[in-house]
């Protein structure tokens, strides 16, 4: 439809015209984005006139984003009132409409979930001293009856942390679980138990998701750690991981 043709259709113009990202009319709620944000959105009583003031990502600022920005204002209306049972139930409820509308925006463009990360580090299971394929089929025999579906990988970070994320097949398409193990414990000096007991508390991250909390998404949660020490060698594993872990990252930096 070219200009002229949308004269004939004033409708259409409006419908163009783009709503502000800095403010949610219906809420009087003004809104800041923050780049490091990802999976959290903030509230302060900063306002105009002691109004609710909103920080989001900064990818919700574009106008697909436009109806959720405006339950999140709702939300931070409410998360800044008094947190009387009632008023936590609606917080709740409204903050998981909101992620809810975030992952419907994502699925309409094409991305599936905001835990996928696009670009895909190599994945080597095979390292210097062990062997993660190995140790994640043993783990997942014994906790999981072989159930467990993912790939498995020695981190290249070098803070010591080993973690769990959704990642897309460059070449498929489809998702899918990848656990990154510290180097770390890639050292002659690292038991088997020690290499499980990671193995398996990362296999954990994908048999029991993070829930959203009325604030922050709930990573460890109450179930989630009691399920960790149904590991055979959690207390050993545990004292390895810091009594020796931290030695063996000390070494590990030196080296680059
Ligand atoms: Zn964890």
């Amino acid at each position: 439809m070219n200009d002229e043709q949308l004269e004939l259709f004033p409708s259409f113009r409006k419908a163009e015209i783009t709503v502000s990202p800095d403010f949610s009319e219906k809420n009087m709620v003004s809104i800041r984005y923050n780049a490091r944000l990802k999976r959290q959105i903030r509230c302060s009583a900063n306002g105009i006139f002691g109004r609710p003031e909103l920080i989001l990502p900064e990818y919700m600022k574009s106008d697909d984003f436009a109806k959720s920005r405006d339950l999140a204002a709702e939300w931070a209306t409410y998360a800044l009132r008094r947190k009387t049972q009632k008023n936590k139930a609606r917080i709740k409820d409204i903050l998981s409409r909101f992620w809810q509308s975030i992952d419907q925006v994502l699925a309409e463009r094409g991305e599936t979930s905001l835990y996928v990360v696009e670009k895909l580090p190599p994945i080597i299971s095979k390292g210097n001293h062990h062997d993660l394929e190995q140790i994640f089929a043993a783990v997942n025999e014994t906790y999981f009856n072989g159930k467990l579906q993912c790939r498995i990988t020695w981190s290249n970070r070098t803070g010591g942390q080993s973690f769990h994320s959704i990642r897309k097949d460059p070449f498929t398409g489809e998702s899918f679980h990848l656990i990154s193990i510290s180097r770390g414990y890639d050292f002659k000096n690292c038991p088997f138990f020690a290499i499980a007991g990671v193995v398996y508390h990362e296999c954990l991250h994908i048999a029991i998701p993070p829930k959203q909390g009325s604030k922050r998404r709930i990573v460890h949660g109450k179930i989630f750690r009691q399920h960790e020490k149904r590991y055979i060698y959690y207390d050993e594993w545990q004292k390895w991981h810091k009594e020796v872990l931290p030695e063996n990252i000390r070494i590990m930096r030196k080296k680059r």
